[in-house]
């Protein structure tokens, strides 16, 4: 393919907001009216929250500061004690375990295989030592939700699912985020919809969600703006004033932003879906590349693509197939190769005690790639991409008959 005419396409910057926000954000401005619980009813962060439970299927939705926040407020929510072991995958971001320790809880990370996926045997050997778990989807990527629900439920373990990056992916059709007692997304610039900050969090359970409500700042009778239903009404008075308020609200401006990008949620999930597998193809043509297959029952919502190098033996060769991509125009990550990368466990430093040895998720995070293909790329760009990370793994490997 010839690619001479096209420039390395930008991966970093988003997709324009809809036009329809601008008019919001500008009633909202003249008005000054900013904070979700100043309008008597139908505030933008009350319409985002029905707004998003009805996209998910669910009873409820709260809308806070951060997936962070989320993760934190469901933890809370689940009115587990100080120092409760939380169960993660060792594949994540740093805020996962961070929002556990935020919560004077105990991360215990758990093996992921070469899939990117949870290990099941060292998932259910670490089951019976923890209070709750939460599946991270890391960059979208599901586990066996499968057999991590039979597990837990047998258990009697809560499930929070960490969905940040998994806006519109499901599972045997069933949307990830419902699946889990808890579900919390993120509204950051890097996932499927885009407000810079914000998260949210769903579920059916009245009494968590009206816990989680209470801590995220509804002070006072503030809870009486989420909805008219009576379990929640029942649960709100059994809650009033025993719960600290730790206020991770969300603000109008944030919903005015996010609120006409959910009717392109499913455009993004298609274009980026296909976008992803166009590029594994190529990638899986090469024999030093490997874009490893989803689970079965996975429909995935990818706005990035990850690969493992193979038959790279050393750190070094591995570098250098980074370094050649990048003096082609495209940004690769080895995830356990950049330094202080904050998807590399062992810089979790900030959980108490030692590093654990785990050594399948590290020698996985030593040779697995990671490029965004946000949803907005064009077939020219795809084709540069792949064009550039295959002949790169040619670069240090020679070029090599399939
Ligand atoms: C982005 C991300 C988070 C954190 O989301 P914030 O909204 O930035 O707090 C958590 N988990 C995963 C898997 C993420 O991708």
């Amino acid at each position: 393919m010839s690619l001479d005419h096209v420039p390395a396409p930008n991966v970093y910057d988003a997709e324009p907001i809809p036009p329809a926000a601008r008019a919001e954000i500008d009633r909202l401005l003249l008005s000054g009216d900013l904070f979700r619980y100043t309008a008597p009813s139908d505030a933008p962060v009350a319409l985002l929250e029905r707004e998003f439970a009805a996209l998910m299927g669910t009873k409820y939705a709260l809308a806070v500061s951060s997936c962070s926040a989320a993760l934190f407020l469901s933890l809370e929510a689940l009115g587990l004690p100080e120092g409760a072991k939380v169960m993660i995958p060792a594949f994540t971001f740093a805020a996962v375990p961070s929002s556990i320790v935020h919560a004077g809880m105990q991360p215990v990370l758990c093996e992921v295989g070469e899939n990117y996926r949870i290990d099941m045997d060292d998932f259910r050997a670490k089951l019976p030592d923890v209070d709750a778990v939460i599946i991270s989807h890391m960059r979208g990527h599901t586990s066996d939700m499968d057999a991590i629900m039979k597990a837990c439920d047998a258990a009697g373990i809560p499930v929070i699912e960490d969905a940040a990056h998994s806006l519109g992916t499901t599972w045997h059709g069933r949307k990830i985020g419902t699946i889990g007692r808890v579900g919390c997304f993120s509204f950051q610039s890097y996932k499927l919809v885009n407000a810079g900050e914000g998260g949210i969090l769903v579920t059916d359970d009245a009494d968590l969600v009206a816990r989680a409500v209470i801590m995220s700042g509804a002070y006072e009778h503030n809870w009486k703006k989420h909805g008219e239903d009576a379990d929640l009404a029942e649960a709100f008075a059994r809650w009033q004033n025993k719960l600290p308020l730790y206020n991770l609200r969300m603000q109008n401006l944030s919903a005015a932003v996010i609120r006409p990008q959910l009717p392109e949620v499913a455009r993004r999930v298609r274009d980026g879906r296909a976008n992803h597998d166009y590029v594994a193809e190529l990638l899986n043509a090469s024999s030093w590349l490997h874009v490893p297959d989803a689970l079965s029952p996975e429909d995935r919502a990818p706005d990035s693509i990850q690969f493992n190098l193979v038959g790279f033996e050393s750190d070094a060769k591995a570098r250098a197939f980074a370094d050649a991509a990048a003096a082609r125009g495209v940004k690769v990550q080895v995830f356990g190769l950049s330094t202080d990368n904050a998807r590399a466990f062992w810089n979790w430093q900030f959980i108490p005690g030692d590093v654990p040895d785990l050594p399948q998720t590290r020698a996985m995070l030593m040779r697995a790639c990671d490029v965004r293909l946000p949803a907005r790329l064009q077939k020219p760009d795809l084709d540069f991409i792949a064009n550039v990370l295959v002949s790169a793994a040619e670069e240090v490997k020679g070029a090599k008959a399939a």
